[in-house]
């Protein structure tokens, strides 16, 4: 009964039959992966606009394997999810940055902001794990950014604990951020409730503003996301940003922190420090 199941899903879904397999060698190689040290951490810089400098680092995991092509993490954190992998490598992501990032904070202010999954949002050591790695570091926290998704965020709103252990975070200094807004379905009100300082403009709204309109009535629901967000005294930062042009759109609307392909892509730490000398010269 078995093999005629198996034969049943070949027949019907073999994409899903696909599906799975690349799941278990993905998960298999991940393990291995960690192990053996293939992984990276790569920074994209978030800029002020208004001074020019770079004003943030964004961590962004890298998976390099010995002897393929580089693996997305579109690719493989959902898969190191799934698999309850994403802890450690969350972990081992968290400490290379702060390590990375204590140099840049010291010489250039330059603040450092680490994606964080709803796993390790949940995980009872979560707020002792970061101040540790802040810690070890030599990073104060408030050199640090965690950035949480709208939808775990919310998710875990409920748990009381979780939103206690962010409180700690921001006792001491930590900046809690809040990834890809407008991807979910909760207002900026709700969201205010929540133990948040920055919000993240997903790039739709820079890239393909919402009821685009020939008249640019796009930008006009981007500008009254981005007032509501000042008007919580919250900080905002537009992902995305590719062209000029966007970028013009934004100064007009008075968003001070940017960042996209226009400014740099995720890159090797070697080469991020350039990017911050360069900024910071006149
Ligand atoms: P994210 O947190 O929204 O990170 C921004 C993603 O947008 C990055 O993709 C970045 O390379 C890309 N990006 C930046 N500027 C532009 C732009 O101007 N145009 C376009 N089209 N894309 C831009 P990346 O590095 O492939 O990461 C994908 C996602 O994987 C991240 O989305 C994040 O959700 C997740 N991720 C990456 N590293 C980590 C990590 O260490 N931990 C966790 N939990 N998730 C991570
Ligand atoms: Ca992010
Ligand atoms: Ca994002
Ligand atoms: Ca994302």
């Amino acid at each position: 009964a078995k093999a005629a199941g198996r034969d049943r899903v070949v027949q019907f879904r073999p994409e899903l039959r696909t599906a799975q397999r690349n799941v278990s060698r993905l998960s298999a190689g991940l393990r291995r992966a960690l192990a053996e040290d293939e992984f990276a951490v790569h920074y994209q810089p978030v800029v002020d606009t208004e001074t020019g400098q770079v004003a943030a680092v964004e961590a962004l995991a890298r998976w390099q394997p010995p002897d393929r092509p580089a693996v997305s993490p579109a690719e493989f954190i959902p898969v190191a999810e799934e698999t309850g992998l994403i802890r450690p490598l969350g972990a081992w992501v968290l400490r290379q940055a702060c390590l990375d990032a204590r140099p840049w904070y010291d010489q250039h202010a330059v603040g450092l902001a680490v994606n964080v999954s709803p796993q390790q949002l949940t995980d009872p050591d979560f707020a002792d794990l970061v101040l540790s790695a802040l810690r070890e570091a030599g990073l104060p926290g408030n050199g640090l950014i965690v950035e949480v998704t709208e939808s775990s965020l919310v998710a875990t709103a409920a748990n009381s604990d979780t939103l206690r252990q962010l409180d700690r975070l921001r006792e001491h200094g930590v900046r809690v951020a809040i990834d890809d807004f407008g991807t979910g379905y909760s207002s900026l009100a709700y969201v205010a409730r929540l133990p948040v300082d920055i919000v993240k403009l997903d790039r739709s709204f820079v890239q393909h503003p919402p009821q685009a309109t020939p008249d640019g009535q796009g930008w006009a629901f981007t500008r009254a996301v981005l007032q509501l967000v000042e008007s919580l005294q919250l900080q905002a930062i537009a992902e995305g940003v590719e062209t000029l042009d966007q970028l013009e759109q934004l100064r007009a609307l008075r968003c001070r922190l940017v960042q996209g392909f226009l400014f740099g892509r995720p890159m090797p730490g070697e080469l991020i420090v350039q990017s911050l000398t360069a900024a910071a010269e006149p």
